[in-house]
């Protein structure tokens, strides 16, 4: 999730769970009679398998290894890291076509950058505006002063109320919420095309329970504040390391799970694996095709039904040169084209990657176009504000997160009554199976909370 921001003064609460640290020099369990499959042979350890290797199942894997016991990850795609996939272009340039942003809040994984001596790189900007055909470049534009003592004064008395209040706003989207409080004409446009960067649908979709807690919580630059060097996905290489590659099968995908006084998982390649505990941490979208004996229960079964994922489409585009001049370049626009952002800062010159970031609807029409349709439609947009570009691509690359087979989208997307009715139903543990990822994160739709629920699933079936 990115979020961006205009307001200036955001106060911040640190609300991260405390989690049980391991110092940066714990030494990893080894069995000395591990044998390539990673289990045990003779059955010395407690034997658990992830579902995932994204964030969260790296996450869980790794607490599990640090706690001695046998890890193995089963993991459809034919590379870790989910939804997080750095992408090297043509030109060496690292790109993310998933997760792109750390948040200065998200302790978690900067604890991690810092054990496995990852550099977080500063991944600010300032955001320009092409609005009603428009070009209004950085730090020239904003909401009005009203709007923003206003919702500031919002933010604050949010933090302020109990937990029971607080939980009343799931019964509006964030669109009518900031409509019932006086925001309109180009604020509430305004509001529409930040949030829904974020969110990645209309803010008439989002819980406004959802959007306050994240908003009120969230860091200066609203959590989209470093980058790793490298890319992201250079954790999933390091925690990949700490649980041994042989304990990852790639081109895994689980279709049943049984649970007796074992759990027995079967993949679509016919292989079978048993353990003590699972670990899920698929998309819902995922979870809706295995088939679980016993049947989950209704509720949950009901949950996984109807959670929604936010359609994100990115399309990164290399030019010979950085026309858009400043470093920490981004910009927010009411074209199908919806958000740009540098995706090579700190990266070496001259050329670099301008990224086109479309949402909802826009990003299914983005991401069922031919490149050089799309490309056409970008070059629309900016070539009146920043001239000739057609001779300055280089190449391009386009990934499409609404059809993705595993998620269908690029993050949970938590509706009108959602936030605090389905993700404790979501979350609950079913037998031997302890379930993890963003979905059930405080830090929903980040990095972040994929590492933290991964943690602290891996603590509670080991505690
Ligand atoms: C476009 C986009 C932009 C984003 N921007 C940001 C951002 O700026 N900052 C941020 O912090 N976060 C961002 N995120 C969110 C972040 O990527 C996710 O929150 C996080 O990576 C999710 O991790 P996870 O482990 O929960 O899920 P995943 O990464 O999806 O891991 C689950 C894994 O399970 C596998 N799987 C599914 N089904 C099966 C099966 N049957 N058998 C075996 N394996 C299976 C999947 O292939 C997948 O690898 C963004 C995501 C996207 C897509």
């Amino acid at each position: 999730m990115s979020k961006l921001l205009i307001y200036n003064q955001m106060d911040r609460r640190n609300f991260i769970k405390k989690s049980m640290l391991v110092g940066a020099g714990a030494v990893i369990a080894s069995n000395p009679l591990s044998k390539a499959y990673g289990f045990s042979p003779i059955g010395l350890n407690k034997k658990a398998i992830c579902i995932g290797a994204g964030f969260a199942g790296l996450a869980a894997a790794y607490q599990l290894k640090l706690k001695g016991w046998d890890v193995l990850i089963l993991e459809s795609r034919n590379r870790i890291g989910g939804r997080v996939f750095s992408h090297l272009t043509p030109e060496n340039h690292v790109i993310e076509l998933g997760a792109e942003w750390v948040g200065a809040s998200h302790s978690r994984l900067i604890e991690l950058c810092d054990q496995f001596k990852l550099k977080l790189n500063n991944n600010q900007f300032d955001t320009h505006k092409i609005y009603q055909g428009q070009y209004t470049p950085a730090g020239k534009w904003s909401y009005s002063k009203s709007w923003e003592e206003k919702f500031q004064s919002l933010l604050e008395n949010f933090r302020q109320l109990p937990d029971d209040e607080k939980k009343e706003l799931d019964q509006l989207d964030w669109w009518r919420y900031l409509v019932n409080n006086g925001c309109s004409d180009t604020d509430l446009d305004l509001h529409e095309l930040i949030d829904s960067t974020d969110f990645g649908e209309s803010i008439r979709h989002v819980s406004a329970s959802a959007a306050i807690e994240e908003y009120a919580e969230s860091s200066e630059k609203n959590e989209m504040d470093f980058k790793i060097e490298g890319g992201n996905g250079k954790l999933a290489e390091k925690l990949a390391e700490q649980i041994g590659q042989q304990n990852i099968y790639l081109s895994h995908t689980v279709t049943h799970i049984d649970q007796k006084e074992k759990v027995k998982i079967t993949c679509s390649n016919g292989k079978t694996f048993e353990a003590d505990k699972l670990i899920c941490t698929m998309p819902t979208f995922a979870m809706q095709k295995v088939k679980w004996s016993p049947e989950l229960p209704t509720e949950k079964t009901k949950a996984i039904n109807e959670l929604q994922y936010a359609r994100i489409n990115k399309h990164a585009m290399s030019f010979s040169e950085r026309f858009w001049k400043e470093e920490n370049f981004d910009l927010i626009s009411d074209e199908t084209s919806h958000y740009f952002y540098h995706a090579t800062k700190n990266q070496k010159g001259p050329s670099g990657v301008l990224i086109s970031y479309s949402i909802g609807e826009k990003a299914a029409i983005f991401g069922n176009r031919a490149k050089e349709k799309a490309v056409q439609d970008v070059f629309s947009v900016l070539e009146p504000h920043f001239g000739s570009l057609q001779n300055k691509l280089k190449s391009q690359v386009n990934y499409y997160w609404g059809t993705d087979k595993y998620s269908m989208g690029a993050y949970a997307l938590y509706g009108v009554n959602q936030w605090h009715r389905l993700r404790p139903i979501l979350s609950e543990p079913f037998l031997h199976t302890h379930f993890a990822g963003e979905h059930l994160a405080d830090w929903q739709g980040f990095m972040e909370g994929a590492l933290v629920t991964g943690k602290e699933a891996a603590n509670q079936i080991t505690s």
